[in-house]
C-alpha cells in the first residue's frame, strides 16, 4: 500500500478533518480485498473504475459517489483487452501521480491502480465474460474486442471491489447498458449509476482522448454534439407516435456532412435504451438512444444524447 500526502484537509463522511490527507493507494488485488474486508458491514461503497488520465467528467462520478456512499473507492486501469491491435493502447495517456493528487482532493478513500500482471496473471485466462449480442455492435464494430473486454474487466473490478453503488458515465452509454444487463443476468450485488455527460462550454463532450485534438480542430470539435441535438430536435418536433429512425438519423448526419473536418462517420445509431438494438421507428413513449462516433481529423470522437423517457429512465434511480 503506498500513502499519499497531499493536501492539509479533507471530508470524510461529511465531517472535515483536520490535518494531513491519507489516501489508500493499493497496487495488488490482496491489498484491496483486505481493504474492503475491513470496512464494517454495514458501510455502503461507492465505486468509481477508471482508465485514468482524469479530467472533471470522471470527477462528478466521484462527487455523486461521495454524496450517496459512506466510502468512497476509483480504480485506475488501462485495459489492454477492451483495444483492439493498432489502436492506441500505447498511447494512451497515463499520469498516476497526477491522477492520485486529483483524487485525494476530490476526498476518495481508496483506490485501486493494479498494475497489467496483476489484473491478468501470466499465463493466459481460461474465462471472459462474452456479451454476444454486443459484440458487433457499435463501439464493436470498429473495435470487436471492445464489449468482451469491458464487460471482463469490470466483472472482476466487481467481485474485488464488492461496490455497493457503482458509478458510470452515459458518455459510455452502450456500456452502461451493457453493464446494467451484466449485472442482471450473472446477479452481482452492486447497484449501477449511470451519470450525466459532463460537456465543455461548447457541448463537446469531456474525454481523455480530447488532449489529441490539434489546436484548429478543437473549436469544430462541437459538430457531434450539434448533430446529436439536430437529431434530438426533430424527435421533440415529431408530429405523430412513432418516429421513423431514418429521418432522426438523417439529421444528424446532415449536421456532421457540412463540416469538411469530419474524415468519417462510423456510425449514427437510434438504438433501444433498454438492450442497444436498433429501433426502424422510436415510439414518442418510448424514446431511444442517439449515438454516434465520428472522425474529426484523426481522432476519433464518441457521443450519445437520450431521448424521450429514455432519458429520465436511464439516469434517474440506481440500476440492480
Ligand atoms: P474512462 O476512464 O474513459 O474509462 O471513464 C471512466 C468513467 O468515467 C466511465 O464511466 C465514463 O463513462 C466516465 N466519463 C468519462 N467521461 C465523462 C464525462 N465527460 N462525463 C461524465 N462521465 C464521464
Amino acid at each position: 500500500m503506498l500513502p499519499l500526502m497531499l493536501s492539509p484537509t479533507r471530508q470524510v463522511g461529511g465531517r472535515r478533518i483536520q490535518g494531513v490527507a491519507f489516501l489508500h493507494v493499493f497496487r495488488t488485488v490482496k491489498e484491496m480485498v483486505d481493504y474492503r474486508d475491513g470496512l464494517p458491514r454495514s458501510t455502503s461503497v461507492g465505486f468509481v473504475p477508471t482508465m485514468g488520465a482524469l479530467h472533471v467528467g470522471h470527477l462528478s462520478l466521484v462527487d455523486r459517489a461521495r454524496k450517496e456512499c459512506d466510502v468512497t473507492i476509483a480504480s485506475i486501469f488501462v485495459n489492454g483487452k477492451q483495444f483492439s491491435a493498432g489502436e492506441d493502447l500505447d498511447k494512451y495517456p497515463r499520469q498516476l501521480e497526477a491522477d492520485l493528487k486529483m483524487l485525494t482532493d476530490a476526498g476518495v478513500d481508496a483506490v485501486f491502480a493494479p498494475t497489467d500482471n496483476e489484473m491478468y496473471p501470466p499465463g493466459g485466462s481460461l474465462c471472459h465474460v462474452e456479451p454476444s449480442a454486443f459484440s458487433h455492435i457499435l463501439e464493436g464494430q470498429a473495435r470487436p474486442e471492445f464489449f468482451r473486454g469491458v464487460a471482463t474487466v469490470v466483472a472482476k473490478l466487481f467481485n474485488i471491489v464488492q461496490p455497493t453503488v457503482s458509478y458510470f458515465g452515459q458518455k459510455d452509454i452502450s456500456q452502461c447498458i451493457l453493464l446494467m444487463k451484466m449485472v442482471r443476468d450473472l446477479n452481482f450485488r452492486t447497484k449501477l449509476q449511470v451519470c450525466p455527460t459532463l460537456r465543455a462550454e461548447d457541448g463537446l463532450a469531456l474525454s481523455s482522448r480530447n488532449a489529441y485534438l490539434s489546436a484548429a480542430e478543437r473549436p469544430l470539435a462541437d459538430v457531434l454534439f450539434r448533430a446529436l441535438n439536430a437529431g434530438k430536435q426533430f424527435f421533440a418536433d415529431f408530429q405523430g407516435e412513432d418516429v421513423p429512425s431514418q429521418a432522426i438519423r438523417q439529421q444528424v448526419e446532415n449536421v456532421l456532412r457540412s463540416q469538411p473536418l469530419v474524415s468519417k462517420v462510423e456510425y449514427v445509431s437510434i438504438a433501444s435504451h433498454h438492450n442497444m438494438a436498433e429501433m426502424a421507428s422510436v415510439p414518442k413513449s418510448q424514446g431511444a438512444v442517439i449515438s454516434s462516433a465520428i472522425r474529426l481529423g484523426q481522432v476519433r470522437l464518441i457521443d450519445n444524447l437520450l431521448i424521450g423517457p429514455a432519458e429520465s429512465d436511464i439516469l434517474s434511480a440506481v440500476k440492480r
